[in-house]
């Protein structure tokens, strides 16, 4: 296989090319300041497929033939087609794979697309990474909404950050509108719906300092990340678990671990090991190219 281009899109778009499991070429952000996050979540599709473009055409520039597309997004998606994304809600029901396709063709590059959740995306470039490309793998991706992805690709939904983890009724803040998500605790657009007087960054501060009710909910806010990666031993066994996503910064492994010692007691089940990933832009767009390479071979 020769090069093969990942985009990365969520509230804004990475895009780089990738040859032999590495970057290839450097990175291209829209928009161009990294701090901005969250500028295309009200973006309407067609602009964004044009932004896409744009930004695979910055990418692959003159470095000859791209071989394969991977796209990868936030939300469930099967055979290129967007079911669901509540972060980015209007890609629902898009036939996104074909979308990019033809506007990618239009420009030149008419490679097949591959369309996976970027969390299964950002998995697979953790693998590569760390050169697991043998192992599986799950991973947390902790930003706006909870992202949980797993290396090697296995059919299924894997929509951990939906997993139930609490019966409170009141616990109603996560992007879909189910009661007692994951994410509704530990996603950041969670985080300010519940805070309203208060930024992520400020409650963990506040905590910090003491603050009643910011502690508690910190406590909260491991225990339902511990609960949910305990599910998942439950349900898929032990192994390696990563974390990343510009929130990991409020992570404390220690915390996690405590909690997690608490909810896995079989012995069988306790050779997991847990690792933070500084959360790096490349590795989402390295997944879904050697993930498009991949799918391209098959
Ligand atoms: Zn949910």
């Amino acid at each position: 296989m020769g090069k093969s281009l990942g985009i990365h899109l969520t509230g804004r778009i990475v895009t780089g090319v990738v040859e032999h499991q590495k970057p290839w070429s450097r990175l291209f952000h829209f928009p161009q300041d990294q701090e901005d996050t969250g500028s295309l979540l009200d973006t309407p599709l067609d602009r964004l497929i044009d932004l896409v473009r744009e930004q695979a055409l910055r990418a692959a520039g003159d470095c000859g033939p791209i071989d394969a597309v991977g796209l990868a997004l936030p939300g469930i998606v099967r055979d290129g087609v967007v079911k669901d994304s509540p972060n980015l809600a209007q890609l629902k029901g898009a036939r996104i794979a074909e979308k990019v396709h033809r506007a990618l063709s239009e420009a030149g590059i008419t490679a097949p697309v591959t369309v996976l959740n970027d969390a299964d995306a950002t998995a697979t470039g953790v693998a590569a990474k760390h050169d697991r490309l043998d192992a599986f793998i799950r991973l947390w991706a902790l930003g706006y909404g909870i992202g949980f992805g797993r290396y090697p690709y296995a059919p299924g939904i894997w929509e951990g950050g939906h997993c139930v983890v609490t019966l409170d009724s009141t616990e109603n803040y996560c992007g879909c509108g189910g009661r007692g998500h994951l994410e509704g605790i530990m996603g950041h657009r969670a985080m300010r719906l519940r805070f309203l007087d208060m930024e992520p960054e400020e409650v963990f501060a506040q905590a910090k300092a003491g603050e009643s009710r910011c502690k508690e909910f910190v406590r909260l806010w491991h225990r339902g990340l511990a609960a949910a990666t305990a599910n998942s031993i439950h349900m898929e066994g032990p192994g390696r678990f990563y974390f990343t996503g510009f929130n990991v910064r409020f992570l404390d492994m220690k915390l996690l671990q405590h909690y997690l010692q608490q909810m896995v007691t079989m012995s069988p089940l306790q050779n997991y090991t847990l690792e933070v990933v500084p959360m790096s832009d490349d590795l989402a767009v390295t997944g879904a190219a050697i993930a498009a390479s991949q799918a391209a071979k098959t």
